[in-house]
């Protein structure tokens, strides 16, 4: 059996999620009874093995958190501009040099398997990310919409997260990004910065980020299929 690796979360819960339309970020609409980020916070709040939870959110929505800090020990810090901006804030509330594990309260339907894979992935490798092979050939266009070229689609894969990367090599990256000025969209895009490799591990479809009302609709329906006792 594969040895249990401790690790911290930063639990991303702040932006407003505009393109959902609604007057609520989306991370806090209900489903299935609960804030849609409630469902993937339980899933680390119940794993022994995370050992610092940093929950990256406005003041307003703490409250909902609260009540999880009998089981866990719970820190918060402030959102950012950029989701980047937010990860800084997240760990700045870190000691030492732990695994940090990122999560995006947008996507309710990880588990707790698929944690411990990316995790296990990034005390290897020093930084993982769990993915899937894109279904749908990908093309990179101008601004005008004309195609400029075709990715070979069996090497282009589509990030999701957890993504865990050690503490001090985030460190690193951010200091380049900084220097550069850059935008980054995922945490490993920092690593990769630092021309240092990042594991994939292969994750479930299912994993997706609620982004549009349709997203909403269909995180439902495979919530709903996810509690459902099978035969
Ligand atoms: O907007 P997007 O879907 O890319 O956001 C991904 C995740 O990052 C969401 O869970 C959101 O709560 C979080 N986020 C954040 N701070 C921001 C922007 C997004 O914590 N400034």
């Amino acid at each position: 059996m594969n040895q249990i690796t401790s690790f911290s979360v930063v639990f991303l819960a702040g932006g407003m999620g505009t393109r959902m339309g609604r007057d609520i970020p989306k991370q806090y609409l209900p489903i299935l009874n609960k804030p849609l980020a409630l469902h993937s916070f339980e899933v680390f709040v119940h794993l022994p093995e995370v050992k610092h939870l940093i929950v990256v959110c406005e003041p307003e929505y703490q409250k909902l958190f609260l009540p999880y800090q009998e089981k866990k020990s719970l820190s918060f810090a402030s959102p950012g501009m950029r989701r980047q901006d937010s990860v800084f804030n997240g760990i700045q509330l870190l000691q030492g040099d732990p695994l940090v594990c990122i999560h995006d309260s947008a996507r309710p339907l990880i588990s707790a398997g698929l944690v411990r894979q990316v995790v296990q992935a990034a005390d290897e490798w020093g930084a993982a990310v769990a993915g899937v092979p894109v279904k749908a050939t990908i093309k990179i266009c101008n601004d005008d919409q004309i195609v400029l070229s075709t990715p070979d689609r069996a090497q282009v894969w589509e990030m999701q997260t957890p993504q865990v990367v050690r503490l001090s090599l985030l460190q690193e990256g951010f200091a380049k990004a900084l220097q550069q000025n850059l935008t980054v969209t995922d945490d490993v895009s920092l690593v990769e910065l630092l021309g240092k490799p990042v594991k994939v591990v292969k994750g479930p479809y299912e994993n997706i980020k609620v982004t549009t009302p349709d997203d909403l609709f269909i995180a439902q329906q495979l919530l709903e299929r996810a509690c459902t006792p099978t035969n």
